[in-house]
């Protein structure tokens, strides 16, 4: 039983780990901000990585940030804002913003998702790939993702589990892995919801506004924990730098891996930006 439930937690583990992987190396630094390139194999890929492991739309997600570039820690009116400042929201609604943006980020984006600008495509660049049929038709449905997680979670516990623990099979052993692929996917979902409200939160704790970067901050030792994301100072002054954070960044070792492969190239060193710390 012990070992059914750290083969749960695992899975989990590794859904939001590739999760995170996704959202920083395909949506943040690529499609984003244009850091690396996405040549088509790796465009369909990281679409698919997008739909299978967040469970978001990637064009939302594209949207969302640039605004949040934009308007960073400024509000002016309900729909020229930050969409998940920290700052704006204990302004505006007298309560712990910080906390908010770090458990429900969730809740803010898809509110955010559905005002006129994000929808109407106000964000969007000359550059930017059109949406496709495969958008419109399969990763337009977010929550068709997750079932589809869980389902490949259930079943892969269910036929590996009995085979790793040498345990013959029964009906109530399956169903009980069954029910782990469900369990599986809520750790998966809950570790990608609370890391990615840490960077929207705990790096948006400056003392003082920085004119272009809000009240960002540089927590390096964080990066460990959100593959590279930590400087996020660092990364608000300078967006088109695919290497975020000098140590620690998980997101730029892939993006090496994918280099030497010669699937991407990079758009600026931070070496060559960034010569006093570097
Ligand atoms: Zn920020
Ligand atoms: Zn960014």
């Amino acid at each position: 039983m012990l070992l059914l439930i750290v083969s749960v937690v695992l899975v989990g583990f590794v859904g939001a780990g590739l999760a995170g992987i996704t959202i920083t190396v395909f949506l943040h630094r690529g499609l984003t901000h244009g850091a690396i390139t996405l040549p088509g194999p790796v465009y369909s890929f990281g679409r698919w990585m997008t739909w299978s492991t967040t469970f978001m739309r990637h064009w939302e997600w594209r949207r969302v940030h640039r605004k949040h570039h934009l308007y960073v820690d400024t509000w002016i009116d309900d729909v020229r804002h930050d969409p998940h400042s920290p700052i704006v929201i204990s302004q505006r609604e007298g309560i712990n913003g910080f906390r908010r943006v770090a458990w429900h980020m969730a809740g803010i984006f898809h509110a955010e998702a559905r005002l006129p600008d994000v929808v109407d495509g106000t964000y969007e660049l000359p550059t930017d790939r059109p949406l496709d049929r495969l958008d419109m038709t399969l990763f337009n449905r977010p929550v068709l993702g997750a079932v589809t997680a869980g389902v490949v979670y259930a079943v892969g516990l269910a036929v590996l589990v009995p085979l790793i623990l040498g345990r013959h099979r029964s009906a109530g052993f399956e169903a009980l892995c069954l029910l782990g692929g469900v369990v599986a996917l809520a750790v998966h979902i809950g570790l990608v919801l609370r890391f990615g409200g840490a960077i929207n939160s705990d790096c948006h704790k400056g003392k003082e506004s920085t004119p272009g970067a809000g009240f960002a901050l540089n927590v390096g030792r964080l990066s460990f924990l959100i593959f590279g994301e930590g400087e996020h100072l660092t990364h608000h002054l300078h967006p088109q730098l695919a290497q975020i954070s000098r140590r620690w960044d998980l997101g730029w070792r892939v993006i090496q891996v994918l280099r030497a492969l010669r699937l991407t190239s990079v758009a600026a060193e931070r070496s060559q930006v960034l010569v006093t710390v570097s």
